[in-house]
């Protein structure tokens, strides 16, 4: 490829929507991949007829209305399209004190099944739930775009003065100031805290309210969908999207170096000691890889050693990617389960335990009369470093059985049941992913001030920009789009398209 526009280094879901947001405008994009496959987190691998997601499975933003639906309109944008099949609940919580309940994609079935547990808060449940709406109302009706291109925010102020007003007041605010606001149950409190946690990992008190108002609403207006053929299937069909406009992918292309000449981002260099040069370069690598890995860590520009004091690496996970004989679930088995039985481990290593079964959406996921159950929990890298094969294996198996004896008290028969088994750990996530440490992303150190600290698509190196989950508005699928579309637009900007 001669005379390469942009370098797009990584096809997680931030990359892809960055690459065929320029190519479908016309500009030369080449994607380098490190793995066999694109999708990163979002991607997929297949053993003894299961096809398994990496990691997301519960997504947002394949709606069809709104401005909100980034994954859809991402795939629209490069004449491709994914079927989908409708979650009727984003989560089916199991928590301390007996409090088991289903989140509805009906908003007012979901508000009945919440206060059923807190009659005396009603009034304040429905307060705080409102004022979500307000900020996805905000979000969902403009255009999500750069917010470092000034033009572009003149024109969606004067097209949508009310909208920016009020995206202008949530932004620099948290969830748990907003909840205490209106709800004084400790225990509901602590529900609201399990609400974050379970996709910002970190409690209501440090959880950017945008972020919220987002998840919080659209579970119930575009709401949960899966996509036929599993997670992996959106980053394929963007890829596909991605030729078709002219753009060009390269697999088992691992950057090792971004070049630079007078401080400017020029090119990358690969594993193999290829260099490709690019007007503008992009990394879907997280900010750590990027600027500790990928430029000299001794360089590390001003604003990113600020982030880093600012925002943290979380934990990665142990997961667990199980084929069981379909009888372990008995009907009315809803998609996505967190289970947790001490509010004090909310946010322990095994504390929270995450569980997808996608198969129960899409069955041809797996064998017939088998199931997929993905069981996933928090986990540091620490204390997976240093074992012998030996060791790592055994550490391994004891903590698998852990979560399945904990996964019995709600799928009876599971380890009976059991046909498949294959564990990952933090190392696992690191090797495959490419992220340091097996992060699943930045979280907060502190509390901070909601969103107002993360970086944007530029950085302090002209020429290089990072799109994904360690740029606004962070991690998931519809974020990390949100963050392409934003990535594609500076740029696009910036080269005159
Ligand atoms: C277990 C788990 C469960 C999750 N569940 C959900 C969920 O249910 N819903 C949801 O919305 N989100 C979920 N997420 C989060 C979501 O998957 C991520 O936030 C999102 O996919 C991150 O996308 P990204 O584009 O930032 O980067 P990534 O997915 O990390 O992709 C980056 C890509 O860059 C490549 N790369 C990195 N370095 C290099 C290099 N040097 N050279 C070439 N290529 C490189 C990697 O191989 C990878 O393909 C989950 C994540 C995990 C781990």
């Amino acid at each position: 490829m001669q005379d390469i526009d942009v370098i797009v280094i990584g096809s997680g879901i931030g990359g892809l929507v960055t690459a065929t947001q320029l190519a479908a405008k016309g500009a030369k994009v080449l994607v380098l991949e490190r793995y066999l496959i694109p999708g990163g987190s979002a991607g997929y691998f297949e053993r003894q007829g299961y096809r398994f997601d990496v990691g997301a499975s519960m997504i947002f933003g394949l709606g069809h209305n709104g401005t909100t639906n980034l994954l859809t309109r991402a795939l629209d944008a490069v004449n491709v399209s994914q079927q989908t099949i409708v979650d009727p609940v984003q989560i089916h919580y199991h928590l301390p004190q007996g409090l088991d309940l289903k989140v509805d994609r009906v908003y007012e079935k979901f508000l009945q099944n919440l206060a059923a547990y807190f009659r005396h808060e009603e009034p304040g449940i429905r307060r705080f739930y409102d004022e979500c709406w307000k900020v996805f109302n905000c979000l969902n009706s403009m255009d999500l775009l750069s917010l470092e291109e000034p033009r572009y925010l003149m024109r969606v102020f004067f097209q949508h003065p009310l909208a920016c007003l009020g995206l202008a007041k949530y932004l620099p605010q948290n969830v748990g100031d907003v909840a205490q606001r209106y709800i004084k149950d400790p225990q509901l409190l602590k529900f609201i805290d399990m609400e974050c946690y379970c996709w910002s990992v970190v409690p209501a008190n440090m959880t950017p309210m945008i972020n919220a108002g987002m998840v919080f609403s659209d579970r119930h207006y575009g709401g949960v969908n899966y996509p036929k053929g599993g997670v992996g299937q959106i980053a394929q069909k963007l890829v596909e999207g991605l030729e078709k406009v002219g753009g060009k992918i390269q697999y088992q292309a691992r950057v090792t170096k971004i070049l630079t000449e007078q401080g400017k981002a020029v090119g990358v260099q690969l594993a193999n000691g290829k260099v490709y040069r690019g007007k503008r370069i992009v990394s879907n690598a997280t900010r750590w890889d990027t600027f500790e890995q990928l430029l000299p860590a001794e360089e590390i520009p001003y604003n990113e050693k600020k982030w880093q004091q600012n925002y943290q690496k979380s934990p990665s996970f142990l997961s667990l990617h199980i084929g069981v004989k379909a009888e372990v679930l008995p009907r009315g088995t809803e998609c996505h389960h967190i289970l947790l039985e001490d509010w004090e481990k909310m946010a322990a290593v095994e504390g929270t335990i995450f569980v997808s079964i996608p198969t129960l959406l899409d069955p041809d996921l797996a064998p017939a009369g088998y199931h997929i159950i993905h069981a996933f929990t928090p986990h540091w890298i620490d204390d997976w470093q240093g074992l012998s094969l030996g060791e790592y294996e055994a550490k391994k198996e004891e903590a698998a059985w852990r979560i399945i004896d904990r996964l019995e008290k709600i799928f009876p028969g599971l380890d009976a049941g059991l046909d498949y088994l294959e564990v990952g750990t933090p190392r696992t996530h690191r090797r495959f992913l490419g992220r340091e440490d097996g992060t699943y992303g930045p979280i907060p150190r502190r509390k901070l001030r909601g969103l107002l600290g993360m970086p944007f698509n530029r950085t302090a190196v002209p020429g290089l920009y990072c799109v994904g989950d360690s740029t606004f508005p962070g991690q998931g699928l519809n974020a990390v789009a949100f963050s392409g579309f934003a990535c594609a637009h500076r740029i696009a900007v910036d080269l005159g398209l």
